[in-house]
């Protein structure tokens, strides 16, 4: 059955715009539903529900509006499966994986109840006599959010959590590619009795981000997807006078000492690479073998690849699901095609891929694939693939590991496998890397300490959520007050100091 997908304004589902998009089950190539694509009018519509929300909402005492997000903690947990199906119906990703993905977003969502503590100030007793200086966070406005199509639940919820509960009112831009998961959670946040107008959804593409990006009531953009259009969006918000971040793609290396667990190792490169799809900007596409351990690492590898069960996500005993679209199916193989031509050698060739079960025939399938001796001038290497491609790439000691990474254009984050506690140690004060796992293949910080990359992984200066997110979504106010009692008589021509 084919449903319409439609904007979420107001505490009532909106169709607006003339444009519509289809949404597939990636695992069977059905269409199962059409997005409307929303116009500059429906984020006018969106941004004005928002603004006339925020005075209010930004009035509502800090332990009140956790309240609200605590009601919506416990619905979450509740629905969290129904949330996880949503996902993986859309996206493609194994269940499993879908419900870890919820429960990392739920984390933000418990930090973000804690906002009364977060929003304290600091405060100055005595900066002279008889005044004292204090700073409060207060919230920015109407603020938005553009997200990837890869996590419709957690990505989202690196960024309304803390913006809601911060005071501020949201307008998100979900992927058009599985935008059925943000309806569900904008009407769980009114169940939970969040005040009409706080949390709006635009559905959409280019157009409707152009829309939020120059719209003068949208006082901040969060942005998490692709490097050009992360570019893109830092440097037409901030034109637009916008604070903004912009979180981007990846190549995310894995080094593999001579001294690491092999079988443990390749575990985790395995789930790192394969996991999702290597739909994840964490995901490990580039395997750095150092000296003599490359040839069991490849050799093991090569076996595990061969074997691992790709099939529909909603298949409990799978391991990897299909590809999100037919488009990313064409886009990764290209990429697989381009790294054979260049010479690297294809190990594992997953192109060709079909699962075996009936109805699935039309899906967007793709194996798991492995290149070894890749080398730093290809485009494998360089560019990022986002699928089930992990490209291995041998160097004959640790600082030609770090200097690799180092001279790459991406600095989301990177890994190291050693037993090493000094290789440890130096890996994570060297590397030009925004996270660092030691014997962790995918890094992601908790919610209390922030995400974001380096160089082209991220454009702004504030990392996604932790106490970088509560920043980014208030402003800094300083108050300095003195009573009339401690005004000295006569005008000060000089700068005031300490008396
Ligand atoms: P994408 O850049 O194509 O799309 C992201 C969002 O931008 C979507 O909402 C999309 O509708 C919108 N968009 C697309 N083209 C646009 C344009 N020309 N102008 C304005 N808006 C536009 O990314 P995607 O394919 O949905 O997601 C995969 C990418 O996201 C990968 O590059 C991945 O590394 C990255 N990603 C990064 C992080 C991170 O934290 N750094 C996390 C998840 C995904």
């Amino acid at each position: 059955m084919s449903t319409t997908i439609e904007h979420y304004i107001d505490d009532a589902r909106v169709s607006g715009g003339d444009h519509y998009q289809d949404v597939c089950n990636p695992a069977t190539g059905e269409v199962t539903g059409r997005v409307a694509l929303g116009s500059a009018e429906t984020v006018d519509q969106a941004v004005a529900a928002a603004r006339a929300a925020f005075p209010e909402w930004s009035e509502t005492p800090p332990i009140r509006r956790a309240r609200v997000l605590f009601r919506y903690l416990q619905l979450l947990q509740e629905r969290k499966d129904d949330l996880a199906r949503i996902i993986t119906a859309e996206h493609g990703k194994v269940f499993t994986d879908a419900q870890g993905e919820v429960e990392r977003g739920i984390d933000i969502l418990e930090f973000a109840c804690g906002i009364p503590h977060l929003l304290k100030g600091d405060h100055t007793d005595q900066v002279s006599r008889g005044i004292d200086n204090w700073t409060v966070r207060q919230p920015l406005g109407v603020v938005a959010g553009v997200t990837p199509f890869n996590f419709p639940v957690m990505v989202p919820m690196w960024m309304y959590p803390i913006a809601i509960a911060a005071g501020n009112t949201f307008v998100l831009k979900p992927s058009p590619t599985d935008p059925s998961a943000s309806l569900f959670m904008a009407e769980l946040l009114r169940e939970a009795g969040l005040p009409k107008g706080v949390f709006n959804v635009v559905q959409g593409d280019k157009v409707a981000v152009d829309a939020l990006l120059e719209h003068p009531h949208v006082k901040a953009l969060s942005f998490v997807g692709s490097t050009p259009i992360a570019q893109y969006i830092y440097e037409t918000g901030a034109r637009h006078g916008k604070r903004v971040q912009g979180l981007g793609g990846a190549k995310n290396h894995m080094v593999v000492m001579p001294d690491a667990d092999v079988e443990k190792t390749v575990d985790a490169l395995m789930g790192a690479a394969y996991g999702s799809a290597g739909e994840r900007c964490m995901a490990i596409s580039v395997a750095v073998l150092v000296g003599d351990v490359a040839d069991k690492v490849v050799q093991e590898l090569a076996r595990r690849a061969a074997e691992l069960r790709i099939t529909d996500g909603r298949d409990l005993k799978a391991e990897m699901g299909p590809i999100v679209s037919r488009a990313a199916h064409e886009r990764i193989t290209g990429h697989i095609q381009k790294g054979v031509d260049a010479g690297a050698s294809l190990v594992v060739d997953g192109r060709g891929f079909k699962p075996t079960e009936a109805g699935l025939e039309n899906g967007f399938w793709l194996g798991a694939t492995l290149f070894d001796h890749v080398t730093p001038e290809m485009a494998i290497y360089r560019e990022e693939i986002f699928g089930p491609v992990l490209a291995c790439v041998r160097v004959p000691d640790f600082s030609e590991a770090v200097r690799l990474i180092n001279e790459h254009e991406f600095g989301n984050g990177v890994s190291c496998f050693t037993r090493d506690g000094n290789i440890a140690r130096e890996f994570s004060r060297r590397i030009e890397v925004g996270m660092v796992g030691i014997n962790v293949p995918i890094p992601v910080p908790m919610a209390w300490h922030g995400f974001g990359g380096w160089k082209k992984s991220l454009f702004g200066d504030m990392h996604a959520y932790g106490s970088e997110g509560v920043r980014f979504y208030t402003k800094q106010k300083s108050i300095m007050q003195r009573w009339p009692e401690s005004i000295e008589k006569g005008a000060e021509f000089a700068m005031p100091v300490a008396k």
